[in-house]
């Protein structure tokens, strides 16, 4: 199917996605970037800032009723050890919006809410922070949510290059898929026209290929190995930080995703932002994303997926062969 972008939603989340992943590959190319901490020791760089607040901004011109529950706040930003810091956050913020102050930029950064109401956007500004600061993958996210349901999803990925076939090195990916008309993908670097998105028709479960976290504290390891000895894949998993795992999915790249919670969380749940825009990524282009219960994932739960638990992504044809490896694993 065609991508006909009349949807004004998805014209702006296109766009606004696009000009923000662009943002935060020139951060990538030109700070070592020093990292901030936040509160719960996880790491946080000029780009997660700077993109949050574009966005946001962005948003609020578009769709001044629509709220937003993104990753962020400027807390950390706001102490006096932290100015310099703000003060390339608002440099880079100023490069989309030209009038860009550090206290506006810290208020549109701000603009997000804790709670969703009914119809509201969801943003990761940097999914896959610890994969920015070591070079490797990283997505903006972006995905509007109506009454539990994600309506809209979009993944600017900086440092994906082989999705449009084009092969050319540095192109990026930007993706998109829209609520019953399906899942494209342009480069992020020259989006001409969106290629649609397919998974792969593997259906022998020893053919598949596996992707989990690369972050190792993020999955239960150990599980994920015994499931995929259980279903007999051949190839070692993959290895990848971010929602970009989705991408590669819904481009047929991949054909299964296990998120087990780590031993030492076992009351983890994700946050929406981190799965809502590649889920339906997935599956517009024809895969199946479900707990590792088989329920459909709950997106109006509040900003975690509270009624949910682990999360198990396939091409859809191995869908009932890794639940059932699942069950046998007591995963
Ligand atoms: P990953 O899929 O491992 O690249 O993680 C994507 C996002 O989820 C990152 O924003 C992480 O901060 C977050 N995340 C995933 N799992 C966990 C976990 N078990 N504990 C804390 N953060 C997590
Ligand atoms: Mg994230």
């Amino acid at each position: 199917m065609r991508f006909t972008s009349h949807n004004p939603e998805a014209q702006f989340a296109l766009h606004a996605v696009r000009q923000a992943a662009l943002l935060a590959r020139q951060v990538q190319d030109e700070l070592a970037p020093p990292a901030l901490l936040k509160a719960d020791r996880s790491p946080v760089t000029v780009a997660d800032y700077a993109v949050q607040a574009a966005l946001s901004r962005a948003l609020a011109q578009a769709f001044p009723a629509d709220s937003l529950v993104a990753e962020e706040t400027s807390a950390a930003l706001q102490t006096p050890d932290s100015a310099p810091t703000l003060a390339q956050v608002t440099e880079y913020v100023s490069r989309l919006v030209p009038d860009a102050t550090p206290p506006a930029v810290c208020a549109w950064i701000d603009r997000r809410q804790a709670e969703p109401g009914a119809r509201f956007w969801t943003c990761d500004p940097i999914d896959g922070t610890k994969g920015f600061l070591r070079r490797g993958q990283y997505a903006v996210a972006l995905a509007l949510v109506v009454a539990g349901q994600v309506q809209l999803g979009v993944l600017g990925c900086p440092r994906l290059d082989d999705l449009t076939g084009s092969g050319a090195e540095g192109s990026g990916a930007l993706l998109i898929a829209v609520r019953g008309q399906g899942a494209w993908v342009a480069a992020l670097a020259e989006p001409g026209s969106l290629v649609p998105l397919s998974v792969s028709d593997c259906q022998e479960a020893q053919q598949a290929r596996l992707v989990r976290s690369f972050a190792a504290e993020h999955t239960n390891v150990e599980l994920v190995d015994r499931l995929a000895r259980q279903l007999g894949t051949q190839a070692p998993p993959l290895r990848v930080d971010s929602q970009v795992k989705y991408a590669l999915l819904a481009a047929g790249k991949a054909e299964l995703m296990l998120r087990v919670l780590p031993v030492d969380q076992p009351f983890y749940h994700d946050k929406i932002w981190d799965v809502a825009a590649g889920a339906l990524i997935v599956q517009e282009a024809g895969g199946c994303v479900t707990d590792l219960d088989g329920r459909e994932l709950d997106f109006g739960a509040g900003p975690t997926l509270a009624h949910n638990r682990g999360i198990l992504v396939s091409n859809k044809h191995l869908h009932p062969e890794a639940r059932r490896a699942i069950e046998a694993c007591q995963a």
